[in-house]
């Protein structure tokens, strides 16, 4: 019977940066996954770090916009009809937390772990050797009309409030960043502070390798074996035999429900599910950093496995069948933006964002059962915000004073 002083379910980069930061803080961790590190939905990212997200992702606040996709016609969201009963309880309160208000009270919350983002990341990659994923480029996004630029006026305004870079360009000084992009759009804003990775595979890789270095524990089990043993303590069944700690932390993203409900813990995650697949750049044709097609809601970025089209949200069961009809959606479209050839893949890659209605993460102890903590839902900025999540959890369950605050991040949120 192996035991350590606490277990983390779930090697995403979310739950990797929670042990490492414990590791580093002489907590004996033990780490298990039922796959490798970062082979789950953070494998399949667009490699965004923002730190300068203002804005959550929101319901559609125009009428068309919400009718084209009710009309499967809308390039940046799908959704499975059969879904829409299951979902709609969600669906109302994302819209609800998508009033104009609300927005911003979210983008204040969030601002504490996003200032982080980019710092935590790059303080973990310096120490396990991962600077070389790292592009210091920021990201770009571009505005096919005036329509679309000017709608994003207020996300400026509040950036310049808050302090945050950017620089808005016209189509010729976006071009003159990126030269293989075609003119198809007339503006662009380039948000200079973001990093972004080349591998967030590699990335999450790195850091449980130094996790390991530093003595932390990797474990292959199933998390849904999760139990109380002896009144005292957790036990998790593992390939190696059952593993005890007195304090357990569930950092499955998308799959924590099939961990906690059992437990009696029913928080409303709901998921938007994603996907990508490479392509390989026609001749030349190369991108300095991840460009975001604002009108039609995906993103192209490069990787080393080549150019990664990434959508939007579809809205579905998290593990009913990928329906990836959205490619051939935007695909036509981002050829209007930039030379991509052959796809890498024969099929696209699925995966399902971990989201919250108020897209906000949960960070903090679970109710009602002592000993177990969270660390998921952190939706669209999981890759981003993991570093950061990481270091609040290791010292709030250290007794350690959190560099931020952590309440708007408390599971208790949902019981009022
Ligand atoms: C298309 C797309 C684009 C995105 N782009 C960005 C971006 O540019 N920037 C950004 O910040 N975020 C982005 N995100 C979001 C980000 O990828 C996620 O928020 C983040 O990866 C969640 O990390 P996680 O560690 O919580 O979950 P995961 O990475 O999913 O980790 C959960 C782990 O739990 C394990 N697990 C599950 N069930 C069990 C079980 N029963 N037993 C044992 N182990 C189990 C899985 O194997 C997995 O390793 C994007 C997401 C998608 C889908």
């Amino acid at each position: 019977m192996a035991r350590v002083d606490t277990i983390v379910l779930g090697a995403g980069i979310v739950g990797t940066s929670v042990a490492l930061h414990l590791v580093k803080r002489g907590v004996a961790v033990a780490l298990v996954d039922r796959g490798g590190p970062g082979e789950g939905t953070s494998y399949g990212n667009t490699g965004i770090i923002e730190g300068n997200t203002i804005f959550p992702a929101a319901f559609p606040s125009r009428l068309s916009a919400l009718i084209r996709v009710a009309l499967k016609r809308a390039p940046e969201a799908n959704y499975h009809l059969s879904f829409l009963p299951a979902v709609a309880p969600w669906l109302m309160a994302f819209r609800a937390a998508s009033q104009p208000d609300r927005l911003i009270e979210t983008a204040q919350v969030i601002r504490p772990l996003m200032t982080r983002a980019v710092a935590e990341h790059e303080a973990l990659a310096a120490e396990a050797g991962a600077e070389k994923y790292f592009r210091r480029t920021g990201w770009l996004k571009l505005y096919r009309s005036d329509a679309s630029f000017n709608a994003q006026a207020r996300e400026l305004e509040l950036a310049a409030r808050f302090s945050i870079a950017n620089v808005p360009l016209d189509a010729e000084a976006a071009l003159a960043l990126e030269p293989s992009l075609k003119p198809a759009f007339r503006h662009a804003v380039h948000w200079t502070g973001a990093v972004s990775v080349s591998n967030p595979l590699a990335v999450t890789r790195a850091y449980a390798a130094r996790f390991a270095a530093l003595g932390g524990l990797t474990f292959s089990g199933d998390a849904r074996s999760l139990h109380r043993a002896d009144g005292r303590f957790w036990r998790v069944d593992t390939a190696a035999g059952p593993l005890d700690a007195g304090e357990v932390v569930v950092a499955l993203g998308p799959w924590a429900p099939d961990v906690l409900k059992p437990l009696g813990i029913r928080l409303p995650l709901g998921v938007k599910r994603g996907y990508h697949r490479h392509y390989r750049p026609r001749g030349n044709a190369g991108l300095s950093r991840p460009i975001l097609d604002a009108d039609n809601g995906y993103c192209i970025t490069p990787m080393e496995q080549g150019i990664r089209l990434t959508t939007g949200a579809e809205f579905a069961a998290r593990d009913a069948a990928p329906t990836p009809v959205q490619f051939d959606r935007v695909l036509p479209r981002a050829r209007e933006l930039f030379d991509l050839g052959d796809a890498v893949e024969d099929k696209p890659w699925l995966g399902s964002r971990p989201c919250f209605a108020d897209s906000r993460p949960v960070i903090s102890r679970a109710p009602g059962q002592s000993g177990l903590w969270l660390a998921y839902g952190h939706g669209h900025w999981g890759l981003s915000l993991g570093p950061a999540t990481g270091r609040l959890l290791a010292e709030l369950m250290t007794g350690a004073t959190p560099f931020c605050d952590p309440a708007p991040y408390a599971a208790e949120r949902f019981s009022h």
